[in-house]
């Protein structure tokens, strides 16, 4: 077992919230430097950390590219769906939470077309409800499928969409915002067109800018598409690709923290090494939390090792808001819920923690608990009710 990590900083929480995200030292420290935009230094790094992203795609990243897009991770969803979707496309996309439905607001503001899974709260979109959307409709030239949905925490089936969406000739776009750098992902059983995530999310680095990862070849194919320049993927690949350059001013600082955090990232052992640490921090998590009587809203075979969805206990004694500031107050910030039938909370696994770090959050979990007089943490029956439509799939 490694030395535990060491707390962000005396007296500043744990941001259980991916992301913003806890960030190490070293990541912040590397943002004590003013970089001059057009300066050789600047464009060397930025050249560094498209190469060091593309790295962490695995064989057959040659026939691809990174493009780095300033803005925070929903900018990117939209350069990719307003560049890759030609005008006369239409995309097919899969919803189980929060993201999947910003997804499908976005081609509304496109104004191009598009049909809607939705599956609800977290239910996953499975690769025959895809094989089927795509039978029906000839029209569809696009799948657009959230690989982890961070409303939930849920690890959606990717590989068995991509499958389908492959075999129906349709090509993939993937937000895979939440799960890119620690999670493995196999490009050659995904075969996706493009796929977003961002910096501050498993890579640990600061909020500022996100990056698409794309085929060369649909980046060249895209030239016009787009109903924005600002989101313009194939414009800023085309100028980054000519001058080096980001086409409008970037977040310089932001970038420079980000290739520290792909240092560590490659010092943890890459996807794999931070995908133990997550596994483990969410292992730690789960099992004490359940411990206490908490619950999960996902079995263990769809929980990701991003995030966790617990129901809030029953007992009339618990309150989230005070729950939250007890939790704030022992030194660790957690998110709301997002499930639109039962209440419950969120707790990431991803960031600057280990399972040392872990278990002190279900100290003060259980803690908050005797603060409040909670005597039972157990759920209300309603919420086992939703736990038995995933159990039934
Ligand atoms: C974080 C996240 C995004 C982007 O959200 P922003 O608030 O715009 O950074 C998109 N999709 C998923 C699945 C995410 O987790």
């Amino acid at each position: 077992m490694p030395a535990p990590l060491p707390p962000p900083k005396l007296g500043e929480p744990y941001l259980l919230t991916p992301g913003p995200l806890t960030t190490s030292f070293g990541v912040k420290e590397a943002m004590l430097k003013d970089w001059g935009s057009w300066d050789d230094d600047f464009r060397a790094l930025t050249r560094e950390i498209r190469a060091g992203i593309l790295d962490l795609i695995g064989p057959g990243a040659e026939a691809y590219d990174c493009v780095p897009i300033q803005g925070s991770g929903s900018y990117c969803v939209e350069a990719m769906l307003g560049t890759f979707v030609p005008k006369d496309g239409k995309v097919l996309v899969l919803a189980n939470g929060a993201y999947g439905l910003r997804a499908a607001q976005t081609m509304t503001y496109l104004n191009r077309a598009h049909t809607l899974i939705d599956k609800g709260d977290y239910l996953p979109p499975r690769g025959d409800d895809v094989a089927h959307a795509l039978a029906e409709d000839p029209a569809i030239t696009h799948v657009l499928a959230i690989h982890c949905e961070t409303s939930s925490g849920i690890l959606n089936p990717i590989d068995e969409i991509a499958e389908a969406t492959h075999a129906a000739g349709r090509k993939l776009l993937i937000d895979s915002m939440s799960a890119f750098g620690g999670v493995p992902m196999d490009l050659a059983t995904l075969r996706y067109t493009a796929m977003v995530s961002s910096a501050n999310k498993c890579i640990e680095g600061v909020p500022g800018f996100g990056f698409v990862i794309a085929r060369t070849s649909e980046l060249e194919a895209a030239k016009g598409n787009c109903h924005s320049l600002s989101l313009d993927v194939e414009a800023q690949w085309s100028t980054m690709s000519k001058t080096g350059q980001w086409r409008f001013t970037p977040p310089t600082h932001v970038v420079a923290a980000f290739r520290e955090a792909l240092r560590a990232h490659a010092q943890e052992g890459g996807v794999e090494g931070r995908a133990a640490r997550y596994s483990n921090n969410r292992d730690a998590l789960v099992t004490g939390m359940r411990a206490l009587g908490f619950e999960t809203l996902l079995d263990d075979r769809w929980l990701s090792p991003i995030i966790v969805t617990f129901f809030c206990p029953a007992d009339p004694a618990f309150q989230f808001s005070q729950f939250y500031d007890l939790m704030k107050s022992k030194g660790f910030i957690i998110y709301p819920g997002k499930l639109t039938v039962v209440d419950s909370f969120r707790i990431g696994c991803i960031g600057q923690m280990d399972a040392h770090v872990m278990n002190l959050v279900v100290e003060a979990a259980r803690d908050a608990l005797s603060d409040m007089g909670v005597v039972s943490a157990a759920p209300p029956a309603i919420a086992l009710n939703e736990r038995k439509k995933l159990a039934a799939l």
